[in-house]
């Protein structure tokens, strides 16, 4: 779980603590109507649960026992805001909730027990929690300068590249702050808990009306796999690449220790900054490890076999994609499984079948991708334990490398 110790710092001169999120143990996801009566049982005064509306996408239904009945109230969007009667307006459904178990306020009763989902939580955030930890900045605080320029394209919108007291920082910009922005926040909030050399340093939040943006720290040379892509084998050094895959694994074992699963590792959520160190990035599915996502989508040739096929998300989950990613660098980017059409991976992976080490690979490096792509998640190693076999492949690395230049 990711409720660490409030972990308090000084960053430009005030104090920002961690954002935490709420759990939304009343929150069922896609489930009908019947489904949801069938849940509400003792049809007690007050008990609830919140579902997503199966007739009208994108909005919630909030199911509420009275009189030995149920009553659905449509909860809509409007104007970025989440209601029930067009009155009361609420930012997230945590909002809403908190409000109905206070007061019935015209609907049938008030809230009171809930019947919680079995399985993965969902959770949700609010702007003020940002506001109140510092780490809101203010739009006028953020330069774009005349060109606007993107640096690319995610999720949720664009990022750009702006000034913000001197430095560069990327700014990713969520337009429609309505749908994604509670995924969004989670991915913001989820950051202010971890800092590491090797993780990608989330600066602030932005509010402005209805649009929502998150600074991070500027990464100069762009992804790791556009990075290997362009340069090639004539420009990338095995020392580079060595370097790549230890910084990558140090930001992981971070990850690891803190219990966090990141769940999309790829060389394209790695950035690379100005002086070459390698960052993690993109944690908009990193999430507690009970999470299980349903309906995702998943980068099948990344994806350990238990987590496509039974949602099954752990840190050893990514170290099977850290084995992918391990490939992607020795390969200089080369998109995995060349040659095995996607539909047909996932038959060829569960066989057994591994893919060969790319030219050149050292047989140590390979060694780990083997480990890691072995078909019981509990027979892989720990971030720790490969961090340790890389460092002392580069220790091995250096020595002969001495050894080289001073005969
Ligand atoms: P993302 O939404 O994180 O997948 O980002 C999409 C793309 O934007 C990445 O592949 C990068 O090319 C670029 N990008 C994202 N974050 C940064 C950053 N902090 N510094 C530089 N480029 C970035």
């Amino acid at each position: 779980m990711f409720c660490l110790d409030n972990v308090c710092e000084t960053h430009n001169n005030f104090k920002r603590a961690e954002v935490k999120l709420n759990a939304m143990p009343w929150f069922h996801g896609k489930i009908r109507r019947e489904e949801a009566e069938c849940l509400l049982q003792p049809r007690e005064d007050g008990l609830f649960l919140v579902r997503e509306s199966t007739n009208f996408p994108g909005d919630y239904t909030l199911c509420v026992c009275y009189k030995n009945k149920v009553e659905h109230y449509r909860v809509i969007y409007k104007d970025n805001k989440l209601t029930i009667d067009e009155e009361e307006f609420f930012e997230n459904l945590s909002q809403l909730v908190e409000h109905y178990q206070k007061d019935a306020d015209g609907l049938c009763t008030r809230l009171r027990d809930s019947v919680p989902k079995r399985g993965g939580l969902e959770f949700s955030v609010d702007s003020k929690a940002f506001e109140k930890a510092g780490w809101v900045i203010p739009l006028a605080d953020l330069d774009f300068g005349d060109c606007r320029e993107v640096l690319g394209k995610g999720e949720f919108g664009d990022v750009r590249l702006a000034w913000y007291r001197g430095q560069k920082v990327a700014v990713k910009i969520l337009i429609d702050s309505s749908k994604a922005a509670q995924s969004f926040l989670a991915e913001a909030s989820l950051m202010t808990s971890l800092r590491h050399k090797n993780l990608v340093q989330l600066m602030g939040v932005v509010f402005d009306g209805g649009t929502i943006c998150l600074v991070t720290e500027y990464m100069a040379k762009g992804s790791l796999v556009d990075y290997l892509r362009s340069r090639g084998r004539l420009h990338v050094t095995p020392r580079d690449q060595i370097n790549f895959a230890i910084d990558t694994c140090a930001g992981m074992a971070y990850l690891e220790s803190k219990h966090v699963v990141h769940r999309d590792l790829a060389a394209r959520n790695v950035l690379i900054s100005e002086e070459c160190v390698a960052k993690v990035c993109d944690f908009g599915l990193a999430r507690e490890e009970s999470f299980n996502l349903e309906g995702g989508k998943f980068p099948i040739k990344w994806t350990a076999p238990e987590a496509l096929k039974y949602h099954r998300f752990s840190n050893k989950s990514d170290m099977w994609s850290f084995g992918i990613l391990l490939w992607e660098i020795y390969s200089f980017g080369r998109v995995p499984y060349p040659r095995i059409p996607l539909v047909d991976v996932v038959k060829h992976v569960e066989k057994g079948y591994k893919m060969e080490a790319p030219d050149g690979c050292p047989s140590e490096i390979y060694e780990i991708m083997r480990q890691a792509w072995d078909l019981d998640p509990e027979a892989r190693p720990s971030f720790a334990v490969v961090l340790k076999k890389l460092e002392s492949f580069l220790k091995k690395f250096q020595a002969s490398a001495n050894f080289h230049t001073s005969v």
